[in-house]
């Protein structure tokens, strides 16, 4: 379970307790790298869900994958790691109760991007601009932090912004 900070590997967990009427189990952990504490949600016995990328290929949600581009998308921002782990169960239980097995990325961008612009509009526009130009909810994480590597705070929404400016007179 990689820490979503800083991608460690190991951590430790502080507490464990079923959710869900038992069917995840909610564990508190702390990195062993970091020290900072985050939470997951392990399935038991669920039928994974698949995600369908655009060009076909699928792949098994994971939803601690998804909030880990969250977090990166809430750099520096005041947002606490709470509310990005509430926006990715919710995420999870729509996507649960609304398809079979089967979901396409595109949709889970959409959801992700209708609840993080609630919740802060720079995060949004990072998560919409990186998002949509690699139309992929896992891959572009690396590209996240590419972008906002050695930028000043100051100048990152700018920069943020006219990237996202951008790429819609791009697509238009
Ligand atoms: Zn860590």
């Amino acid at each position: 379970m990689r820490c979503p900070f800083c991608d460690f590997a190991d951590s430790k967990v502080l507490d464990s307790r079923p959710v869900e009427e038992g069917r995840s189990i909610r564990r508190r952990r702390e990195c062993l790298n970091c020290n900072k504490r985050f939470t997951t949600y392990e399935k038991l016995e669920e039928t994974p869900l698949i995600v369908i990328k655009r060009d076909d290929r699928r792949e098994i949600f994971d939803a601690n994958k998804l909030l880990r581009g969250l977090v990166k998308s809430c750099d520096k921002r005041p947002v606490s790691i709470n509310v990005l782990e509430e926006i990715v169960v919710d995420i999870e239980k729509e996507l649960r109760n609304s398809y079979e097995k089967e979901v396409p990325s595109i949709l889970i961008g959409e959801m992700v991007m209708q609840r993080l612009r609630l919740v802060d509009e720079v995060a949004y526009v990072r998560f919409a601009s990186v998002y949509r130009r690699f139309d992929d909810i896992y891959n572009f994480v690396e590209e996240l932090g590419k972008m906002l590597k050695d930028v000043k705070d100051d100048d990152l929404t700018k920069k943020t912004i006219s990237q996202w400016v951008h790429i819609k007179n791009n697509n238009n």
